[in-house]
């Protein structure tokens, strides 16, 4: 079974025997400090652990001692080819820089960026992402090459740049294999995991809209978490980031390796269906993962909404709160217990309410 080191970031230690965090990244521009805390804080709201900021440029990295003020979560620092950009993100009090050795110049650089790191506690990302490997770049008919080929490239690579940290003796250090490509990607950090007790971040590039997105993220995460392989995760979607964070949660809520929020159960309706279950998750959904508190309060409940008396009771009765629909209203179930009849229109408020009150044990 792999095994990681520990590894650092922030408040947080990561890697095996500690929980897999949530990542996200901000898509504000970074040398606005106020608007991209501002987003910070909101993925802060939706949960996310640790948020990444691109630094394309000095006046970038200057703002993050602005940015770190105002938010509460570690911040992680993208950077490519300019090792000063790394010093100033250290100098402003970043917990993170992702940075690959081998892009920024003479080893020099890369000694200077360590020793800063060192000083300060911060820990470094290697960034491999496979439309970028170096080898690759030359290579006639890239598309071509196998997906094991693919992967065996991208972990030389990062291999190659952990190395480098590792004869400075920098120990710190996260990496990430990641491609758009499903089967490249789990190969990939598979690989690596064999070869290595560097954590790894996980996550597909570029994984696409919120469906085929999700899907793709779902099962090359789901397969390597599976494996004991991933310390954090970021779900790479098209979309708002709370929504990445909601989905990564789900992937790790599905696996059984976090909580967050309800486990809601509901049945898909059919012609047997007189009540509006479909309305009634999208409403109990929206309120729940739009309010913090309401979604900590909701975190291990199960909850039922159920379509008909078919398969309903059963399901609901297993519920900590469940309905069973009938003709416009349902019956009301609480930890097993038949309760009462209950009007359709009031699911959603009454369903609310008992998650404020209850009382976790
Ligand atoms: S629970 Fe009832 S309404 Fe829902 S899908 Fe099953 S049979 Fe249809």
């Amino acid at each position: 079974m792999y095994k990681s080191r520990e590894v650092k970031v922030g408040n947080f230690i990561l890697g095996t025997g500690h929980p897999v965090r949530v990542q996200s990244m901000c898509n504000t521009d970074t040398r606005d400090a106020e608007k991209t805390a501002t987003q910070i804080c909101a993925l802060e709201e939706a949960g996310c652990e640790i948020n990444r900021v691109a630094v394309p440029d000095m006046e970038a990295a200057q703002a993050i001692g602005e940015i770190k003020k105002r938010i509460h979560s570690p911040l992680v620092a993208d950077i490519h080819f300019d090792y000063k950009l790394a010093l100033e993100a250290i100098k402003q009090g970043v917990d993170k820089v992702r940075i690959n050795p081998g892009n920024i110049g003479a080893v020099e650089n890369t000694k200077e960026v360590v020793k800063a790191a060192l000083d300060h506690g911060v820990a470094l990302r290697i960034g491999v992402n496979a439309g970028s490997v170096k080898y690759l770049k030359s290579v006639q008919g890239r598309m071509e090459l196998t997906d094991e080929k693919w992967a065996e490239v991208m972990v030389s690579e990062a291999l190659e740049q952990a190395n480098i940290l590792e004869q400075l003796n920098f120990k710190n250090v996260v990496v990430s294999l990641k491609s758009d490509n499903f089967r490249r990607t789990v190969l990939a950090n598979e690989l690596f995991a064999k070869q290595s007790d560097i954590p790894l971040h996980i996550g597909l590039t570029e994984a696409g809209s919120f469906l085929s997105g999700t899907v793709k993220s779902a099962v090359a995460l789901g397969t390597l978490l599976q494996k004991g392989i991933g310390a954090t995760i970021r779900v790479s979607l098209t979309e708002d980031p709370r929504l990445q964070v909601r989905t990564a949660y789900e992937i790790l809520k599905a696996l059984g390796l976090r909580e967050y929020g309800p486990n809601l159960i509901s049945c898909p309706t059919c012609g047997r269906t007189q009540v509006d279950v479909t309305g009634t998750v999208h409403a109990l959904e929206e309120k729940i993962y739009n309010d913090r508190a309401l979604r900590e309060k909701a975190t291990g409940l199960k909850i039922a909404v159920m379509g008909c008396i078919v398969n309903g009771p059963g399901e609901a009765r297993d519920a900590d709160f469940g309905i069973a629909g009938g003709r416009g209203e349902g019956l009301y179930f609480e930890h097993g217990q038949t309760m009462f009849k209950l009007p359709q229109e009031q699911w959603v408020t009454f369903l609310l309410d008992k998650i404020k009150n209850w009382k976790k044990d």
